[in-house]
Formats: C-alpha cells, sequence, structure tokens
C-alpha cells in the first residue's frame, strides 16, 4: 500500500439546498475532528460561496464539479477558473463521464479545461473512464490511455499537478462496482503512462470513482495503485462519507 495519505472526494452532482448543505458540514465537522484526512467536496456552483464559509474551519477542501475552457468572455451560464479561485476553490472535477456523455465533452475541451484550471492554481480531477460497450470489446486500456494522452499532451510538465480519476462509466451511480483487481489494474496501466510522462515527478494520486461505498471503500484503497476516491451518491450521506474518510485515514 502506498505511504501517500488517501484523498477521498466527494461529487455532489445537482444535489443540495442551503438548508441541507448547512446540516451536511455540521455533521461533518464534528466526525472529522477525530482523525487526519484529505478530504475534498466538489459541490453545485450555486453553492460555492456557502460552502467556502462552512468548509472553511474544516479540513475539508472545496471543490468545483466544472469550469469553463475559455479564459474570459460571451459564454452565458459558464464560470471560469478565475472566478472559482475567488471561492477558495481548490479542486475542479475535469471531464466527467455525465459531462462527455450529456455535454458531448471532448477529450480536448478536457485537456484544455485541466490547462485552464492548473493555470488558476486548482488541481484538477481528471476523470478517465470506458463504457460497458468498450469494455466488453476489450478496449478499456486504449480508451483510458486515449482520454489521458490528450491531457498529458495539453499541459507538458504541469502534468505533475492533476489528479486522476479512473470511473469506469459502466460503476457509476448503478450500483456496479469495478473490484478491486479490476481496478487495480486500470489504474497500474495509468501509473505507467503518467510516470512516462513525468519520469521525476512525485507520484500523482489516482483515485477509483464508481458506486465507492462504506462497504467496499477498504478493499479499493487497499490495492496498490488506488491512492484515494471520487464518491458521488454516498457522499451524499453523512455518515456514509464519514466512515468512508475514517477508513481512508486508517
Ligand atoms: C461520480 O459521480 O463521480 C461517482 C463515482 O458516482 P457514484 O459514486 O454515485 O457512482
Amino acid at each position: 500500500m502506498s505511504k501517500t495519505p488517501k484523498l477521498m472526494v466527494g461529487n455532489w452532482k445537482m444535489h443540495g439546498s442551503l438548508s441541507a448543505n448547512a446540516a451536511f458540514v455540521a455533521g461533518l465537522t464534528a466526525g472529522v475532528s477525530g482523525f487526519a484526512c484529505r478530504a475534498a467536496l466538489c459541490v453545485p456552483a450555486v453553492y460555492l460561496a456557502q460552502m467556502q464559509a462552512l468548509l472553511a474551519a474544516t479540513p475539508v477542501a472545496l471543490g468545483a464539479q466544472d469550469l469553463s475552457a475559455h479564459d474570459v468572455g460571451a459564454y452565458t451560464g459558464e464560470v471560469s477558473a478565475q472566478m472559482l479561485r475567488d471561492f477558495s476553490v481548490r479542486y475542479a472535477i475535469v471531464g466527467h463521464s455525465e459531462r462527455r456523455q450529456y455535454h458531448g465533452e471532448t477529450d480536448a475541451q478536457v485537456a484544455t479545461k485541466a490547462q485552464r484550471a492548473l493555470a488558476a492554481g486548482i488541481t484538477p480531477i481528471v476523470c478517465v473512464g470506458e463504457s460497458l460497450a468498450e469494455r466488453e470489446a476489450g478496449l478499456t486500456e486504449s480508451v483510458v490511455k486515449r482520454q489521458l494522452a490528450a491531457v498529458i499532451h495539453a499541459n507538458g510538465h504541469c502534468i505533475s499537478e492533476i489528479v486522476v480519476a479512473y470511473e469506469p462509466v459502466w460503476a457509476i451511480g448503478t450500483g456496479l462496482t469495478a473490484t478491486p483487481e479490476q481496478a487495480q489494474q486500470v489504474h497500474a496501466v495509468l501509473r505507467a503512462q503518467l510516470r512516462a510522462a513525468s519520469a521525476h515527478a512525485p507520484r500523482m494520486p489516482i483515485l477509483y470513482g464508481g458506486s465507492m461505498n462504506a462497504s467496499n471503500v477498504a478493499s479499493l484503497l487497499d490495492q496498490a495503485d488506488v491512492d484515494g476516491g471520487l464518491v458521488g451518491g454516498a457522499s451524499l450521506k453523512g455518515p456514509d462519507f464519514l466512515s468512508m474518510l475514517a477508513v481512508a485515514a486508517r
């Protein structure tokens, strides 16, 4: 197992309300005081100001779920990396499969978003992952390598600043989880690709995401190349997320 502290990131997707968020953080604050953890919550953009204030007194960092591929200008509805920095955003998810699938995001756009994040001092959490059809066709490795290669190509030596999340699309929100062995196999491929791109950089975190929960978190985190988790559904339930953080802090 790696000695690097595990990083656990919650992705709230389009969930939350002012009152629910406040109650969630109150529970989290009481719980996280007992152990050291590296954690972040990626919240809907409209709640960044509220969550910046609520998380300020906790060890939990603030994250966004997306950002614009543009710097500034006439892009209605978009939020730039610099705007996120105004709210002390530390991490931003880029290339989540829901954005690739429902918003047609391409590998090139994801790479540009990672670039924008890095330029603003935000760590991009670059999501890669294959669909069920791609896995069944034996394409898992080539798909994730292609997705990551686009980000490596666009970001040069800055690549050592990114976090990667392996999220098999067939495991997201489905209750199906990659087995620890399946996750490790893909993480090892991604690790080798990152090493080849930045041989002397410190180990870059590779998170697993896809129906990770309080029951399966330990076996996934025990894999040699699994450095943490990107957690959707289970990060909305305070006690579940807390118990996952406790496992990660072992
Ligand atoms: C995600 O949205 O990144 C995710 C992994 O979701 P879930 O944990 O619900 O599968």
